[in-house]
């Protein structure tokens, strides 16, 4: 039996657990708020494949019809796009302090215990391995270290840099967002677009969701947004759809959205990373429970095929590996469409919708997932033809195949086993790689060439 901590009660470190317990462990989760605060208050969206993949039931009333998204460009004059759910898709919508406390619940029952109100401050390194875990007033010791603590996880950045596990988000790594619920006022409301995003500016979006009782605001931007550009924003959005009010009802927090590439390495000897300190997110719009309950799942496999109890790099490698396998490669090319955002202005955004260059169900399958490396070439292949007729864009989109092509010989240079070079020298390649497409100078040189 290993003793385990799981530093930060993420989505991820709760399902790793919950397993680890399962198969004969003692594992503590040591968490810096206190319960009631934990997760946050608004409903939120995942793919419910994650939870069957990872044998946990889903309880009634999670699995809700897939969110009929309408679009609307910058520019009020161009239709806005209806993208349907794709189909097959099984969609779970829940409260996320609801999730928190089923999940919290069957770790519990599997024999985890939780240590609420215990801010981590950094790791324990000895020698070349991470041992446990320092808090204000204790050390703890321990087998292995589970970071679920989130995209600024003081564990991350506590490691030496050897390690290779990075420990910064670049910009346009993440999004700043305000979330906020509003009540609902009577007047006209159209029932087929409960569900709307809004391209605010060259560089954000806002959500608005309509529920029976309330209207949840979602206002996102790669660069921080100060509040009066937030209520200018709420005031836009709210003249646009007449049933929201403008008195808050709950939430009203500033926060940060991971939409980047899983980092490069997220193990150590004696740490796995799971979550948001890893990126697992979905980089089209940061989503990542569904990434995180799997990652969990996975995670707890590799460790349990660890009978020495070591948790090596070597062996944790293989959770590593069997995440980029699984969902890390479809992720960096999720990262890789992302990245062209800021090649594009929202007017440019605009007139791709209005010259229909990408179809509905192209932006749903996107938003969703729902798009496979083996789907890619011919997608392209046919854009490239519908460019024949609007060569403005074919710089952006051949810069994206370009990506793709590089990214498919990266990804064949994934070290099969682990050793502390080769880590290196693919952290080194792979981060290399997308600093080449996310740096938002390259826009500026674009501009300039042009
Ligand atoms: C506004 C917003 C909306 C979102 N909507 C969706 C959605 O609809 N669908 C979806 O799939 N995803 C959504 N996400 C993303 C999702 O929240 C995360 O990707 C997912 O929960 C994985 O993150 P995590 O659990 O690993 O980390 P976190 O949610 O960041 O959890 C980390 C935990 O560690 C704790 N912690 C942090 N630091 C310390 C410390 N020093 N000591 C002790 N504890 C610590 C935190 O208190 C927290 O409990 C949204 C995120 C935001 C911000």
């Amino acid at each position: 039996m290993s003793e385990i901590t799981v530093a930060g009660a993420g989505i991820g470190g709760i399902v790793a657990a919950m397993k680890l317990a399962q198969a004969g462990h003692s594992v503590t989760v040591y968490e810096k708020n206190r319960f009631e605060d934990c997760g946050y208050e608004q409903k939120d969206s995942f793919d419910a494949s994650a939870m069957d993949y990872a044998g946990i039931e889903i309880p009634e009333g999670y699995i809700a019809p897939g969110n009929e998204i309408t679009f609307f460009p910058i520019d009020d004059n161009v239709a806005p796009l209806k993208m349907p759910s794709p189909e097959g898709y099984k969609n779970i919508t829940v409260e996320r302090k609801a999730l928190f406390a089923y999940l919290t619940g069957l770790a519990a029952e599997a024999g985890v215990k939780f240590v609420y109100e215990t801010e981590i401050l950094a790791p324990v390194i000895l020698g070349s391995r991470v041992c446990g875990i320092k808090t204000a007033d204790k050390t703890i010791y321990s087998d292995l270290v589970i970071d679920a603590c989130g995209m600024n996880s003081p564990l991350r950045k506590g490691l030496p840099a050897w390690m290779s596990v990075d420990k910064d988000a670049e910009r346009y790594d993440y999004l700043y967002a305000y979330r906020a619920i509003f009540d609902r006022k009577e007047g006209d409301f159209d029932t087929g677009e409960r569900y709307k995003i809004y391209v605010h500016s060259d560089t954000g979006f806002t959500w608005i969701i309509t529920e029976d009782d309330c209207v949840d605001v979602l206002i996102v931007d790669f660069n921080e947004i100060p509040f009066p550009k937030i209520a200018d924003e709420l005031h836009r959005v709210s003249e646009r759809n007449p049933h929201m009010g403008l008195n808050l009802i709950r939430n009203g927090k500033f926060m940060q959205i991971p939409v980047r590439q899983p980092l490069a390495v997220f193990v150590a000897d004696g740490y796995a990373a799971v979550g948001d300190s890893a990126f697992m997110t979905y980089a089209a719009k940061g989503s990542g429970i569904a990434y995180s309950i799997k990652a969990g799942t996975i995670l707890a496999r590799a460790a349990a095929e660890d009978k020495d109890g070591l948790y090596e790099a070597e062996t944790l490698w293989k959770y590593e590996k069997d995440f980029f396998y699984e969902v890390g490669f479809d992720a960096c090319r999720i990262a890789l469409i992302k990245n062209l955002l800021p090649y594009f202005t929202a007017d440019e955004i605009n007139e791709i919708f209005s010259k229909k260059l990408v179809t509905s169900e192209e932006t749903e399958k996107l938003l969703t997932g729902g798009f496979r490396k083996t789907e890619l070439p011919g997608l392209i292949k046919d854009k490239i033809k519908l460019l024949g007729d609007v060569p403005e864009f074919r710089s952006q989109l051949l810069m994206l195949i370009g990506w793709l092509g590089k990214f498919a010989l990266l990804d064949s240079f994934f070290p099969a086993k682990y050793t502390r070079e080769d880590a290196a020298k693919w952290s080194e390649r792979y981060n290399r790689f997308f600093e080449s497409t996310g740096n938002p100078a390259r826009r500026e040189e674009q501009t300039e060439a042009e």
